[in-house]
């Protein structure tokens, strides 16, 4: 029992868990922070969780190609994307603790048995390994009315079996009446039939029911609306109350409908139902969601970005980029299109047609020299075009290169990390780095906090002196070259005070030039955009409009031929050099 610090009632901690059926990639993560923020606006506070089948300890040393992007929590994990739509779509404390993986499971409890913690006992994975698996979900469950767990995979998995085989205890442990079981599972369209196909459903419930655990609600994600005979046949088959089969259609144009698609759907009362507790609003509100959501659906303009980066294909390798980057479009009712750039194939030469038209530039984080000379001329071509430009960890690196070769003079700067030797260093490995011989879980991680210079482009965005923002990176802006790059016109206007390093650099007299050695994307909301995304879109329309005006202008002078800042006209592609 916990005592709830909001209202001192006593309360009974709830648990949701959310399994998957018949195919991987439904949304599972989407559909927990959608449930997590109904949840929210009924009064109650949440908590959720990812557990994941693979042996990595987290995701830190795995390709993006494997895994995509690996999200970083404000206390230095290294975790699932999934975490990323948790932290979008509710207020819930993310941590350490909102993602375990197998790995990690395994490591705790052989180190234990190395530790003699078991008295002698030979270690089986049931009980030490899902004992394991439980109390890593009463961590995750802090002092929330609800925690949500995510279990990864697909039902039938070999390597989930031991988490659902720790659910299932758990229900018996906490009271069959605290916890609910959600399974979401496809229902797959035939074309030729002309019909909803209900039997892989009922299969993957059928394994569910193997396993001992009843569903008591299915989510069914379907690209037809379901009939009610759908429904009964689902019910009657997979057991579950006729309510409780819920229609998750594929939203039309963004994924910040979900929520209240399934608020529609009655998801949100029958959870509480199902699991006894009373909202503890008389209506929840959801005005400023709906905000949100129409000006995602409606935006009054478009402006068009380019992604400079090596895994450019896999739209995950990059989530909460994108993500960030359309909560800043939000900020200035605007639609950002991004133009993905694959720096691997970038001929400096082409650069004017590739980037030609866009209205900002974007380079992520990344790692390895591969296409790193594409995303250095990326960042020189907008420094000289005026067109802004936004550098994230090895982005910002990349700006900094740019600006030691160009306007420092230094042609052979490069990064330590991709040149052991390189005779100008400037990215290069801090002392403390110098020491690490094991890769997972030793980069700079998490949240750093970091003084802005008010009278800077970041300081007039943040409006607030001393900012936190996540890190993911080993090396750093070397000093050495700091009061040269600054002579030459790169400012330093964000500083980790207590070591003196340099986490901003903005390049003088440039509209919005700006390079930042964290990771600003993993703090932006759709209802709260990151301000240094949101005055980076803002700072993308203003180009848009200069070049509009002057391209009207030079139409009324019969000389409209070409964009008016003299690059090549914009492509209508959307990848390009893929
Ligand atoms: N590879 C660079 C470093 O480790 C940048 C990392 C990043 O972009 N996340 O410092």
């Amino acid at each position: 029992m916990i005592v709830s610090k909001q209202t001192g009632d006593a309360r009974i901690p709830k648990h949701i868990f959310v399994t998957g059926g018949v195919v991987s990639s439904l949304g599972k993560g989407l559909t927990c922070a959608a449930l997590g923020k109904l949840l929210e606006h009924h009064g109650l506070t949440i908590a959720v969780q990812k557990m994941d089948p693979y042996i990595n300890v987290d995701p830190g040393t795995m390709n993006p190609f494997q895994h995509g992007e690996v999200y970083v929590t404000a206390d230095g994990a290294e975790t699932d994307l999934d975490l990323g739509h948790y932290e979008r779509f509710t207020h819930a404390a993310i941590n350490r603790h909102s993602n375990y993986t197998t790995g990690q499971i395994y490591n705790s409890v052989i180190s234990k048995e190395r530790r003699g913690d078991y008295l002698g006992a030979c270690i089986q994975v049931i009980p030490h390994i899902t004992n394991e698996i439980k109390d890593a979900i009463r961590q995750a469950r802090g002092d929330a009315d609800v925690l949500i767990t995510e279990i990864g995979g697909t039902i039938g998995d070999i390597e989930s079996l031991p988490f659902i085989e720790a659910i299932r205890q758990f229900g018996i442990e906490e009271g069959r009446g605290n916890c609910l079981y959600i399974h979401l599972t496809l229902l797959t369209y035939l074309r030729a039939a002309r019909e909803l196909k209900t039997k892989p459903t009922q299969q993957s419930v059928g394994k569910l029911r193997e396993i001992g655990i009843i569903p008591d609600v299915l989510v069914c994600r379907t690209e037809r609306p379901m009939t009610g005979e759908i429904r009964s046949k689902l019910s009657m088959f997979c057991n579950v109350e006729h309510e409780a089969v819920i229609e998750e259609m594929d939203v039309k144009n963004s994924i910040y409908e979900v929520p209240m698609m399934l608020h529609e759907q009655g998801l949100d009362a029958l959870v509480l139902r199902k699991l006894g507790i009373a909202s503890r609003v008389v209506a929840p509100d959801f005005s400023a969601w709906k905000h949100v959501v129409e000006t995602a659906c409606h935006p009054s303009r478009e402006v068009e970005v380019a992604v400079v980066g090596k895994y450019i294909e896999l739209h995950d390798a990059y989530k909460s980029i994108y993500e960030a980057l359309a909560h800043g479009g939000l900020a200035n009712d605007a639609h950002v299109v991004v133009r993905k750039v694959n720096s691997d194939r970038l001929d400096p030469a082409e650069l004017g047609k590739v980037l030609g038209g866009v209205d900002g530039v974007l380079i992520p984080g990344g790692f390895g020299e591969r296409g790193v000379e594409g995303k250095i001329a990326s960042a020189r071509w907008a420094a000289e075009g005026g067109v802004p430009y936004f550098g994230i960890c090895l982005g910002m690196q990349c700006a900094t290169l740019y600006a030691a070769r160009d306007l420092v003079g230094l042609e052979d700067a490069y990064s330590r990390e991709f040149d052991e030797n390189c005779p100008d260093p400037v990215i290069d490995l801090m002392p403390d780095q110098k020491k690490v011989t094991l890769k997972g879980g030793t980069m700079r991680l998490g949240s750093y906090p970091c003084r802005v210079d008010p009278d800077s482009i970041v300081g007039r965005a943040y409006g607030t002196a001393v900012v936190s923002e996540r890190h993911r990176h080993r090396f750093e802006y070397n000093n050495a070259y700091r009061e040269r790059l600054v002579d030459a016109g790169l400012r330093v206007t964000g500083v980790y005070e207590e070591v003196d390093l340099v986490e901003i650099v903005e390049l003088e007299g440039h509209p919005w030039f700006v390079g930042v050695q964290f990771h600003p994307e993993f703090q932006s909301k759709p209802s709260e955009p990151h301000p240094l995304f949101a005055s980076f879109i803002t700072a993308a329309c203003a180009h848009a409009d200069a070049k509009a005006d002057r391209s009207a202008d030079g139409n009324a002078h019969g000389n409209g031929a070409e964009c008016a800042d003299g690059r090549a006209r914009p492509s209508t592609a959307n990848e390009i050099g893929t």
